[in-house]
């Protein structure tokens, strides 16, 4: 047994009997660079849930009774545990997702950063003063809903985890963590590191299928306030159950994110940042934030796509484990089999595949695939509306920047988009324009903590990683006041 297996084989069994992992069933935890079965994790029921919401809403009392800065103590101190074990808590990640180590060492340190970013906003959770009349005024407060209930997508497991966690946990409630059924190691070793520092069932993790676990928690009236980060049809799954019960529900869902690039551009330095903009170090190029969509001005279309395809062959594939291996296999079977079927959607449709969309010589194992390119792409394509999540990219072309902004909104997402130009001028003018709730001008990828993050469209409802994502995990009271 090597290091990394004996690694995840303890992680996947780490739950203590006073969680509410009491599932009798399992589901295998699969290496998607060995396509071996390593663990399994406890397929929790609707009792377990049942259960843990129980324990979340009587943990939860006590944490909200915590003043905001005993709270956030406690969570700097549960970020030295995650601190002491960053690395190996990353190596879980990659064994479990198959995403780089590099990049999951980057999660492991951001998540400590999101925790450390939403701590020190603790004190900024509270209420206004209205003035009215001099014998009469009113006040808000802001108060934690009790339970939330995180339900996460596969792709970024443990800064998820704790990223996701911190803002309800700031705000005083008790948050339930429901991981990928593909991904679940890594929250579930973050989840034991809170164990004895703050009080029981404030901070717990359901694993399981989406559809029993997930939906559990979703349909459960003792958790009010539902955060979501998945696809979007399962966004909309989640709106349906939740409306039953009228809950908070916000939703961080895919994109098919447009690169835009003018005639003007540093060209290298453009190719160099729609390959990164592909998230491929980070998980492969399954990234909601992904630049899958390039939007190349004619006259430099040609230049861009060699450019693109040379860095893009230049990529080094192989065991996400190894240091510096930047495109590791994609996370699981299922997915896998998907993003094999787009590549051959495309050839298909009538595109042209320049290069990649294949399995890897000398990788004869694992979910592997060589980056792939796509030009002479119509946007009417599946593959250019589509969110393929995974090493794909599809390069179109336009003349003007009236027909750059109709290609660039003409899709169902509006996450993310990337412009790229030298003209201030230009790069305003496009953003002002584009469906989108983020874009960079002249970079990808990076986001500092207390950026705002959110979709528009069907990308989403909501926004986190800021200040209003804190204020989003609280339910404003108001309260007139008679001086009688
Ligand atoms: P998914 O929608 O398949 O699953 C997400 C989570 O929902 C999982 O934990 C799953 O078990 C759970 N789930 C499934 N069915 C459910 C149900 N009926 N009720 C409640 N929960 C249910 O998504 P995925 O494949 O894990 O992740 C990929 C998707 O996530 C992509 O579309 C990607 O763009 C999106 N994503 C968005 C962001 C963002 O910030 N906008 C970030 C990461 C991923």
């Amino acid at each position: 047994m090597t290091l990394a297996q004996q690694d995840a084989s303890a992680a996947s069994s780490t739950h203590r009997d006073d969680t509410p992992q009491q599932a009798s069933s399992t589901l295998p935890v699969i290496n998607p660079a060995t396509e071996e079965q390593i663990g399994t994790i406890p397929a929790n029921t609707t009792t377990d849930v049942a259960a843990a919401v129980e324990r979340a809403r009587e943990g939860g009392r006590e944490w909200a009774s915590y003043s905001w800065r005993r709270r956030c103590d406690l969570l700097l101190d549960l970020g030295r545990r995650l601190a002491d074990v960053a690395d190996d808590l990353a190596l879980t990640d990659t064994i479990d997702s198959g995403n780089p180590i590099s990049g999951m060492r980057h999660d492991a340190a951001r998540a400590g950063e999101e925790l450390r970013y939403f701590s020190g906003l603790g004190g900024e959770a509270k209420g206004d003063t209205i003035p009215w009349t001099a014998s009469q005024f009113g006040v808000t407060m802001r108060e934690p809903y009790g339970v939330v209930g995180r339900i996460t997508a596969y792709n970024h497991p443990l800064l998820y985890a704790v990223g996701k966690s911190a803002a309800p946990l700031v705000a005083g409630n008790a948050v339930i963590l429901k991981p990928s059924e593909h991904t679940s190691l890594s929250t579930i070793r973050f989840v034991d590191l809170a164990a004895g520092l703050l009080p029981e069932g404030v901070l717990s993790v359901v694993t399981g299928t989406g559809a029993e676990a997930g939906n559990a928690l979703v349909e459960h009236p003792g958790v009010p306030r539902i955060a979501f980060t998945g696809g979007v049809p399962t966004g909309r799954a989640v709106l349906r159950a939740a409306a039953e019960h009228i809950k908070h529900v916000s939703l961080e869902l895919g994109g098919k994110n447009p690169m835009v690039v003018f005639p003007d551009v540093d060209l290298p330095a453009a190719a160099a940042a729609a390959v990164s903009g592909m998230n491929l170090r980070r998980s492969t190029g399954q990234s909601c934030q992904s630049t899958s969509r390039m939007l190349v001005h004619t006259s430099i279309a040609q230049e861009f796509t060699d450019r693109l395809v040379t860095l893009v062959d230049a990529l080094r594939i192989g065991d996400p484990q190894g240091d510096d291996v930047e495109v590791g296999p994609l996370s699981f079977n299922e997915h896998y089999q998907r993003v094999l079927d787009y590549v051959e959607v495309g050839k298909s449709e009538g595109a042209t595949l320049v290069t990649g969309g294949k399995r890897p010589v000398g990788l004869d194992r694992g979910y592997y695939l060589t980056p792939a390119v796509f030009t002479d792409v119509d946007p009417r394509m599946r593959i250019a509306q589509e969110e393929i999540f995974g090493p794909i990219i599809s390069v179109l072309t336009w003349t003007d920047v009236d027909q750059m902004v109709e290609l660039a909104n003409g899709v169902e997402y509006g996450l993310t988009a990337n412009v790229w130009t030298r003209s201030l001028t230009s790069a305003f003018q496009a953003t002002q324009r584009l469906d989108a709730g983020m874009v960079w001008v002249n970079g990808e990828a990076t986001r500092p903590a207390g950026v705002p993050f959110g979709g528009f469209k069907h990308s989403g409802i909501g926004q986190e990683g800021s200040l209003g994502e804190l204020l989003g995990y609280t339910r404003e009271k108001s309260v007139i006041i008679n001086l009688v």
